[in-house]
């Protein structure tokens, strides 16, 4: 089956991306035995396979289409032939796709990149009536068990065939479809695309200086509390100037969510969104159940850090992401390398081979230049056993973490090695286990043998991300919710928006954060609000981050026996329901006690951050 969307455009590390794109600083030089090796797909864009690859994709649709046609095949020969020909074409768009935008991520305005990702994108917009396509097909066959084992083949991709043949009762008629995803060219995705726009074009005037609100919000890092409470001014009172046409953008977004949900035939934009993660209600009740009971902790931490900082009460919404401590330990490339490789080898030397060999080939391109994207992602390249990861290193530990965050991605992609297609897209709530685990690993190796004020700032840094991902995203859960069930009655006010927005920060950050000093505007902040394509683009950080904790947590207690039931569990995470991959090694994630034991972990960093600040 053909996979559901090109991985590298998707969803992953793009709230990291956010954090780190927040932290842009100065360019550093590169040569290129720090940028990353992509030949093996193409030598260039002229390239002869490039341009047959390319230009075949058109026919490879085609083939599809009279195949889904046929009436005259016995429905699992025909079954086996669908299977077997998305697969080479996923390899060929895995190739393809993977070289355009890896090629655009580190030269934005390459004009042959560009020109190509227009090219497959267009292609690709046709191909995605083949999925239903097959869905549809899957969900008429007469006898889709008997076909399953009777084939080889398609037993090795049976989940994917049967989670199609659910999934069929929520497709949208055929005769319509193609007019649906059309208007949403011109409806949702036309409004995120504007809503983008506002976000970068609008001036923020700071000081005497007009800066883009990402440079602006970038300044709540700055070591300057003068800095960031003006930067926080500037940046609330620039949002005035664009909250009318967001809130439209929103506004449209949801409603048309709303709508495709009850075209879709399901309960709620929620279910919809549960269901595409492979999740169940119960599983989301149980997260936030623990969630809510840890909230006065987070709170303590936030008093405890605004009271180091020089406040009396709650923390000022301004100094959220302020630095803590004075450890300023910086690293070069090779100290990082050696790093990753000596602590994180301690979970498994496998571990340490395969970081030393991303490294070696050049699996990574590593520093900021002029025309790459800020961030970090790791794109995973699956016919090859490879992936791509994307930095941009600039010596603190926080860049080592992030080597650590994408290097995790990379070691799930070979867990997930050889797998059909079919299996390897790993739905957002465990997308993030590998990564968060890594993470975990190295501050839980490196916190060991550090001295107090680099503790201090290490424990900071980490429970300022913590609660980034647990606190403010409940928050944010609460608020879109709030919006879809409003926007089924009527459009929301931009004040209605701000008014919601503190609601939701007060049941979340509660005193935590000062009554006064907060922020009305993260509606109009935050781009996951605005995907056309997934609603709640929240929960699965949380439950991302606890999940990846919780299962740190189970290496803590089993230790090198649990080396192997990791990287099972990794296997399955896109052949499985989410509660059944999770208790393929006994964790159960309808259960609050599960979420409560991951909550311990981040619960035990607050107890001592509290004690190294007093
Ligand atoms: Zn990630």
């Amino acid at each position: 089956m053909l996979r559901r969307g090109l991985t590298v455009r998707g969803f992953r590390d793009k709230l990291l991306v956010q954090f780190i794109q927040e932290r842009a600083g100065k360019y550093t030089m590169a040569t290129a035995m720090d940028q990353w090796d992509l030949d093996y797909l193409y030598t260039g864009f002229e390239d002869e396979a490039f341009l047959r690859d390319l230009r075949s994709l058109n026919q490879d649709g085609e083939a599809l289409r009279t195949l889904l046609s046929d009436e005259t095949l016995p429905e699992a020969e025909k079954l086996e032939k669908l299977v077997s020909a998305s697969e080479t074409l996923n390899a060929k768009l895995d190739r393809l796709n993977n070289f355009v935008s890896c090629t655009l991520a580190t030269d934005a305005a390459n004009a042959a990149a560009n020109k190509a990702d227009d090219q497959l994108m267009s292609v690709y917009t046709t191909l995605i009536p083949l999925f239903s396509g097959i869905t549809r097909f899957v969900s008429s066959m007469k006898d889709l068990e008997g076909a399953i084992a009777g084939s080889e083949l398609l037993s090795r991709s049976a989940f994917a065939l049967r989670e199609m043949k659910e999934e069929a009762e929520h497709l949208i008629p055929d005769a319509i479809e193609p007019w649906i995803l059309e208007m949403k060219l011109s409806g949702g995705n036309a409004f995120s695309q504007l809503r983008d726009k506002l976000d970068s074009t609008v001036s923020v005037d700071y000081r005497d200086e007009k800066l883009p609100l990402s440079g602006v919000r970038g300044k709540a890092y700055d070591p300057d509390p003068l800095v960031r409470k003006d930067a926080y001014d500037a940046e609330i009172a620039a949002y005035s100037k664009i909250d009318l046409p967001m809130s439209y953008c929103l506004n449209s977004i949801k409603r048309e969510a709303i709508t495709l949900a009850k075209a879709k035939g399901y309960a709620s934009v929620l279910d919809m969104t549960l269901a595409s993660s492979r999740m169940d209600r119960e599983t989301l009740d149980a997260l936030w159940t623990a969630v809510r009971e840890y909230l006065p902790d987070f709170r303590r931490y936030l008093k405890a850090k605004a009271k180091l900082l020089g406040h009396e009460g709650g923390l000022p919404f301004w100094d959220l992401f302020a630095p803590v401590g004075n450890a300023t330990k910086t690293y070069t490339i090779e100290e990082a390398r050696e790093t990753l490789i000596r602590e994180l080898g301690k979970f498994t030397p496998k571990m340490a081979a395969f970081i030393d060999n991303a490294f070696a080939q050049r699996w990574i391109d590593l520093y900021p230049r002029d025309g790459k994207t800020g961030g970090a992602f790791c794109a995973p390249v699956h016919f090859a056993d490879r992936s791509l990861v994307m930095t941009n290193f600039q010596g603190s530990f926080s860049d080592v973490s992030t080597l650590a965050h994408e290097l995790g991605h990379a070691w799930h992609n070979r867990c997930l090695a050889g797998l059909p297609y079919g299996l390897i897209d790993t739905p957002m709530p465990l997308a993030e286990t590998a990564s968060i685990f890594n993470e975990t690993m190295l501050s839980y190796q490196v916190l060991k043998s550090c001295g107090r004020e680099e503790r201090l700032t290490l424990l900071e840094s980490g429970l300022m991300e913590s609660t980034q991902t647990v606190v403010d995203i409940y928050s944010r859960f609460l608020f879109e919710q709030e919006v879809i069930d409003t926007r089924a009655d009527h459009a929301m006010t931009v004040e209605e928006l701000k008014d919601a927005m503190l609601r939701a920060q007060d049941a979340s950050y509660g005193d935590g954060l000062r009554p006064d000093a907060r922020h009305p505007y993260m509606w109009a902040c935050k781009s996951h609000y605005y995907s056309s394509g997934y609603n709640f683009y929240n929960f699965p950080y949380a439950f991302g981050l606890l999940f990846g904790k919780g299962v740190f947590a189970q290496y803590l207690e089993k230790g090198e026996a649990f080396v192997e039931d990791y990287c099972r569990l990794l296997r399955l995470c896109g052949s499985a329901k989410v509660a059944d991959v999770a208790a393929s090694v006994g964790i159960d994630v309808r259960d609050p006690d599960f979420w409560r034991s991951s909550l311990e972990v981040i619960k035990k960093d607050i107890d001592e951050f509290c004690l190294l600040a007093q």
